[in-house]
């Protein structure tokens, strides 16, 4: 992967969820790793998980991750994920309180049946010739 593929825009409630991740893996890289920037292993998950946010199925119709029914995290970033979730979740109410809540909220919205044909971010984003 490139340092470009996080330049990609993602629309929406795509971008809102990349701020909510990267806000996560802001507070576990400081407490955990201890470098003054991010390390580049989270670097590197924050990358991934952008990626994966312009590759999903469900574009802004997506559920939150916990909830979802396709499961598109390697093995071994979905563990990376499960432990920054677990350690930044109840630590984001106090320091990022609109986007724990808006994520809160998101949980609760019906998971959509399918995916519809196209709704990527990169499909939208090909679409506009990004
Ligand atoms: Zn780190």
């Amino acid at each position: 992967m490139t340092q470009q593929d996080k330049a990609i825009t993602l629309f929406g409630s795509l971008k809102t969820e990349y701020k909510t991740i990267e806000a996560m893996v802001k507070i576990y890289c400081k407490d955990h790793h201890k470098t003054a920037t991010l390390c580049e292993q989270c670097e590197d998950f924050l990358q991934y998980a952008h990626t994966r946010l312009d590759r999903c199925p469900y574009g802004e119709e997506k559920p939150t991750c916990r909830i979802c029914p396709i499961h598109c995290y390697k093995a071994d970033y979905k563990l990376l994920s499960q432990k920054i979730m677990r350690y930044a979740g109840p630590r984001m109410l106090l320091k990022h309180p609109v986007l724990a809540v808006r994520h809160l909220i998101a949980e609760k919205r019906p998971i959509p049946v399918k995916p519809a044909a196209g709704a990527s971010n990169r499909h939208k984003r090909k679409s506009l010739g990004q």
